[in-house]
């Protein structure tokens, strides 16, 4: 029987393991370092909460094979939920995403210049190849929107300015293309107007399929699980060694699933892989999200899901209201408060103490009006140092250079948001997780360069 080795359990992992298992012919061990399994997209409870990290919603854009799969382990669990969004713009809340109805509320001149900006970039050619973000989105919507949202919100995310983030993160990430989206908008036609959103919290997405791997005879999943050396040769892949408490074990690989970060990957590789393969592997780096949630002793601050602050002095980028993704999650007489803050991993904001971020924000979400410091109950946070791939202007000849010396590693798989690299969504990191199964379990090596480059076209949504 050929044994697949899974590194990582959260989407991807998961989805892999769990396609994989499903042909007899295959036994699949599933390693995850953390307690538990779901990754980035796991849930949590806290006290009476069941609490997601973060904002995740599970976008309508999913493809219709994992939406089927979904249903059929999620039933009727799985609910269309209106999106509600709000931005916070100067001094006020407008409707997001934005469009011609939140800048009406900017005032006529502002309506104005982004319309004048928009219509400019649809009659004015481009000229040459955009070289940065900044370049490509103020060539598709102009200057003014660019300024008022893009710019600032992307320098919060990625830490960097626009002028130096790659430009194809703004054909990957933004989804406004230009002066018709924002008409479709102001029609009322907007694609991501609704999510699906499990009753019992986004966590049950992951929580599904690690039962259904529970009890599937060909998988085995190990958490807490450290993998610490891969042994390879010119054959490929051999032995993975990992650690799990104070026991070291081996297992044989015939094939490697690696979902994890491509630096983790290159530092367990033994023997350790050329020194400039090394090198261009230790630029991809990652930003870090502190979530920081605060219960009020009130029953809800209001109707949106999600506040999203653009303006850097709002230490975090959006506020998430918990109960208003699913009313099952928060008891009636409280409600939950979610910041993400983003941030480097060696920041001192990453190291706050939970009193020192209440009393960094509580503040602020006085003055914008969602709680008032005494109806705060508690506050605290979950931290993950690698949250957001960022895409500088030299990342993607590291990722190819660090990518094509691992093509040669046939029984290798790299799939995920880390394991390629890749800003996605859990819709994508499912599918990627399926089609390295199917693919591996047909002995298809050949067609994996084809579902990569359709990965390579995915676009996410915020
Ligand atoms: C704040 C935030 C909000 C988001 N909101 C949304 C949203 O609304 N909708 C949406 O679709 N997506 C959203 N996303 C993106 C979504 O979380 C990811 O696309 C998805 O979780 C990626 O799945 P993955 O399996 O590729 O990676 P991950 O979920 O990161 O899982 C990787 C797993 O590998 C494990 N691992 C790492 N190293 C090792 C090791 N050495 N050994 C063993 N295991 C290891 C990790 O512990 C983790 O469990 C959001 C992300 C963030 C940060």
């Amino acid at each position: 029987m050929s044994q697949t080795v899974v590194v990582g359990g959260g989407p991807a992992g998961l989805a892999a393991a769990y396609r994989l298992a499903q042909h007899p012919e295959q036994s699949v061990l599933l390693l995850e370092r953390a307690l538990g399994l779901g990754g980035l997209a796991a849930g949590f409870r806290h006290g009476d909460y069941t609490l997601d990290f973060g904002p995740h919603r599970l976008h309508a854009a999913v493809d219709p094979l994992i939406l089927e799969e979904l249903r059929r382990l999620l039933g009727d669990e799985l609910l269309w939920r209106p999106r509600r969004g709000l931005i916070r713009l100067g001094d006020r809340f407008l409707p997001y995403p934005i469009g011609p109805a939140s800048m009406l509320h900017l005032g006529p001149s502002r309506l104005l210049g982004i319309g004048a900006g928009l219509l400019v970039r649809q009659v004015t050619p481009t000229s040459g190849t955009p070289v940065s973000y900044e370049a490509a989105l103020k060539a598709r919507v102009g200057q003014p929107l660019y300024r008022l949202f893009y710019g600032p919100y992307a320098e919060k995310v990625w830490g960097l300015p626009g002028s130096l983030i790659a430009a194809d993160q703004a054909e990957r990430r933004v989804n406004q293309r230009g002066l018709a989206d924002f008409v479709r908008l102001a029609l009322g036609r907007n694609a991501a107007g609704q999510y699906l959103y499990p009753r019992g919290g986004f966590g049950r997405i992951p929580a599904v399929y690690a039962q259904a791997l529970a009890s599937m005879p060909g998988a085995n999943v190990e958490c807490s699980a450290d993998v610490e050396k891969i042994e390879w040769g010119p054959d490929g892949l051999r032995t993975i060694h990992y650690s799990k408490g104070d026991r070291r074990v081996q297992a044989r690989a015939d094939q490697l699933i690696w979902t994890a970060s491509i630096p983790e990957l290159m530092r367990r590789l033994d023997p350790a892989p050329p020194r400039d393969i090394q090198e261009a592997a230790s630029h991809l780096r990652y930003r870090a999200v502190v979530l920081c949630y605060v219960v009020l002793a009130i029953p809800c601050v209001g109707q949106a899901d999600t506040y999203y602050f653009p303006e850097s002095r709002f230490p975090f980028n959006r506020v998430t209201e918990q109960k208003n993704f699913s009313v099952a999650t928060v008891p009636s007489d409280r409600t939950v408060l979610c910041l993400d803050l983003v941030c480097d991993a060696a920041d001192d904001l990453f190291a706050l103490s939970d009193e020192q971020l209440g009393n960094l924000v509580i503040p602020l979400l006085e003055e914008v009006g969602l709680a008032r410091a005494s109806q705060v109950v508690e506050v605290f946070s979950r931290r993950f140092a690698q949250a957001y791939p960022v895409y500088d202007l030299d990342y993607r000849a590291a990722l190819s250079q660090t990518l094509g010396w691992l093509a040669d590693l046939q029984n290798l798989w790299l799939i995920g948001r880390h394991g390629l690299f890749i800003h996605d969504n859990v819709h994508h990191s499912l599918l990627m997780g399926h089609r390295a199964a199917e693919t591996l379990a047909a002995g298809e090596r050949g067609f994996w360069p084809a579902a990569l480059a359709q990965f390579a076209t995915f676009r996410v949504a915020d």
